[in-house]
């Protein structure tokens, strides 16, 4: 199959070898980036793990290489993720570096080379494959750039014995982090954070010999973090976000399939009117909360779509828990449950008009770009910092006041969909989504940044 490989290769002089992980909010970006360069001229190849691997045939264009993991029959949840992630670092990184041995000497006979490899920030491995082999490495970070500067502030009040920190000052700005509290911080503070995780943190924040970092993010929203990273990691910073809508065609990227059903039934509904419902691809529930949810959905009147994954609820399954009775029959009518739905197309429909969200990166910009306003449910790590700038900097989602109570959530969801509140929402959405638009223009800052990626690219490799 290597010799196919070239075949593909041969047009295309300068290689890119991408290494996502096997998480859906960094999968999408990575492959999104992976169009996006294709689009530019790159060879694109895609080194991925065995476990949960992307599908080739919504690639063509793509070289995919599996890399031994010694995950068979590994069962993913929200609980052992980090030791996921740990398992791909250090089983992965022989395979990758056998791999690229061999695709450097195909291509090397071709008179072609890998001119860098770009790797997902949470694959800290790829570094000493690539420092070994002496190939430039760029590291993609899928979050928003604040997550960052809230990371190196964990590290800071660890270092400072700040950490227990008092829970009676959590309400207090963090000095240089404006809008973030000490609550809005990615990890609780108010324990000790456990060595593993300060490890991770440490590591996440640390971009080792990668000559750049990219970031699905733009100037526009976050023009001073981005500034201050580019000051504090000394190198090239391209923030070319929001990448799904700098991609020529919508490439299909989901683990799950995806329910088109929703559409026909969005049709049938005004404008504005329908919520979504979904917390990314690893936040649960419980089953109080889920019960809470049902009811409170139900008696606000609001049409929904509400996206239940099979380990949606924690430690069960979902058709256990679910509410009988008057609940049941408004699903088909004036509510659709399913367990994965084409999130963008549905966000882009003119029937809905509020998502609740757990705020996941992805999804927050995707809901940015269609001018969506947002319930905010955050659940860990990123969420929450996300949900600050949502709820308090841009203004454009509220906060749930108590989860676990039916009344809130009829409350909250009213107050998006329909009062004045809510209206206001949208319309400052909608100034967000047309300053990302600008961003993607010619002379916008996403456009630019991409030029300036690719030509940096280029120019490394050389
Ligand atoms: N998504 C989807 N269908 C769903 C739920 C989610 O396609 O029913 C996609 C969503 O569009 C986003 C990704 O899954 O691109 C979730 O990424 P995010 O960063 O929001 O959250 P994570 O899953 O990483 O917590």
């Amino acid at each position: 199959s290597m010799e196919r490989d070239m075949e593909q290769c041969r047009t295309r002089k300068h290689t890119v070898v991408l290494v996502p992980p096997p998480l859906q909010g960094h999968m999408t970006p990575m492959l999104q980036l992976g169009s996006i360069l294709y689009s530019k001229g790159f060879s694109i190849v895609v080194a991925h793990s065995e476990f949960r691997p992307p599908d080739p045939l919504n690639h063509p264009g793509f070289i995919f290489h599996a890399l031994s993991d010694n995950l068979s029959g590994y069962q993913a949840s929200i609980n052992n993720l980090l030791d996921l992630i740990s398992a791909i670092n250090s089983n992965c990184r022989a395979p990758l570096q056998d791999y690229m041995v061999q695709l450097m000497e195909d291509q090397k006979l071709q008179g072609y080379q890998v001119s860098c490899m770009i790797y997902d920030a949470l694959l800290f491995f790829v570094d000493s494959v690539s420092t070994h082999l002496k190939i430039p490495s760029i590291i993609l970070r899928p979050n928003m750039a604040a997550y960052m500067l809230s990371c190196h502030c964990i590290c800071k009040l660890q270092a400072e014995n700040r950490i227990p920190f008092p829970e009676s000052r959590l309400q207090e700005p963090v000095p240089e982090l404006h809008p973030l509290r000490f609550k809005d911080l990615p990890y609780p503070i108010t324990n000790a954070i456990p060595e593993w995780l300060m490890d991770f943190n440490a590591s996440s924040i640390n971009i080792r010999s990668s000559v750049a970092t990219i970031w699905n993010t733009t100037d526009c929203l976050e023009h001073s973090t981005l500034s201050r990273l580019q000051q504090c990691y000394k190198v090239p910073c391209f923030p070319i976000g929001p990448l799904h809508k700098l991609e020529a065609a919508a490439t299909a990227t989901s683990f799950l399939e995806e329910d088109q059903s929703c559409i026909s039934w969005l049709e049938r509904q005004p404008p504005n009117s329908v919520i979504y419902i979904s917390l990314g691809s690893i936040a649960c529930i419980n089953e109080q909360e889920l019960t809470e949810t049902a009811w409170g959905l139900a008696n606000s009147g609001i049409p929904f779509i509400w996206v239940l994954r099979s380990d949606s609820i924690d430690g069960s399954q979902l058709d256990d828990h679910f509410p009988e009775g008057s609940f049941k029959s408004l699903l088909g009518e004036r509510g659709l449950i399913f367990k994965w739905a084409p999130q963008k197309k549905v966000l882009a429909h003119r029937a809905v008009g509020g998502f609740w969200s757990h705020c996941g990166w992805n999804s927050t910009i995707e809901s940015i770009c269609e001018g969506v306003p947002m319930i905010c449910r955050p659940h860990f790590a990123d969420q929450i910092v996300n949900a600050r700038y949502l709820t308090y900097e841009w203004k454009v989602g509220l906060e749930i006041e108590n989860v676990v109570d039916r009344g809130s959530i009829e409350k909250s969801i009213r107050r998006l969909m329909v009062e004045v509140e809510g209206k206001e929402m949208r319309q400052r959405m909608l100034i967000m989504k047309d300053k990302l638009e600008a961003g993607l223009q010619k002379g916008g800052s996403s456009y630019e940044s991409l030029n300036d990626l690719t030509e940096f690219i280029t120019s490394v490799s050389s």
